[in-house]
């Protein structure tokens, strides 16, 4: 279900039954020549509805326009940018709503940049932050040092920030940024966002690595990768 499309007794349901909330994350950045400049944030939006395919989960509205460091392009190539720190406090009201809201089980998805971006960064940063501003305004000074950890709850789990490749599939899903892999998945995916015949620019290095050449992308492997990614992601959630 997409949260966008629910009416107040269907949230208060799917809360109180502990349906884990996905919140798919992106960013507008220039995917070489050959594919949509939103290559990351489809991704992770066709994740989120695979796995709401598969088990009760609520989608949230996608958050998109992420950092991206200008990494591989100015805006002439389609590319935005918003400053990290913006982003950060942004996306911390986002998430403290979520929390208010009553959600247990937060799954902020991120395709772009891995972890240790400034994407996934600012989110982990506002996820660690309300952990302990809302514990401590619910349980005083020293509620860690105090009281047992037993008493405490969920505390640290609530959001999770996350890859959309699990580490259990990243020999089959070996990323890479306009490569072989984005751009099997894409076909898989957007096939209409595709155009290999752009490759013959081959403007930039990335989509042209002697081990994972975009012009080696096939749908039916893209149908694999994601296939794996969806695969993984339901056995992490009913685990
Ligand atoms: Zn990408």
């Amino acid at each position: 279900m997409r949260l966008k499309e629910m009416l107040p007794y269907q949230i208060h349901e799917a809360i109180a039954k502990n349906v884990p909330l996905l919140i798919p994350a992106g960013c507008v950045e220039c995917h070489g020549n050959h594919l949509g400049v939103g290559v990351d944030t489809i991704i992770v939006e066709e994740l989120c509805c695979a796995i709401a395919e598969r088990l009760p989960a609520v989608i949230a509205p996608t958050i998109d326009y992420g950092p991206t460091g200008w990494a591989v392009s100015g805006p002439e190539e389609g590319t935005m940018d918003v400053n990290g720190n913006h982003f950060y406090l942004f996306v911390k009201d986002v998430l403290l709503s979520f929390l208010l809201m009553g959600w247990q089980r937060i799954f902020v998805i991120i395709h772009h940049q891995g972890m240790d971006g400034p994407e996934a960064l600012a989110f982990r940063k506002a996820a660690a932050e309300l952990a302990f501003e809302l514990t401590r305004q619910k349980k005083g000074l020293g509620w860690w040092g105090f009281q047992s950890p037993e008493t405490h709850g969920n505390v640290w789990t609530r959001i999770r920030v996350m890859p959309s490749v699990l580490p259990e599939v990243s020999e089959i899903c070996r990323g890479d940024h306009a490569g072989y892999f984005e751009t099997s998945l894409m076909l898989y995916l957007r096939p209409e966002a595709v155009d290999l015949s752009q490759l013959q620019k081959s403007t930039f290095w990335y989509a042209d690595q002697p081990n994972s050449p975009a012009k080696n992308a096939n749908r039916e492997d893209g149908e694999i990768f994601f296939k794996a990614m969806v695969e993984s992601w339901v056995k992490f959630l009913q685990s």
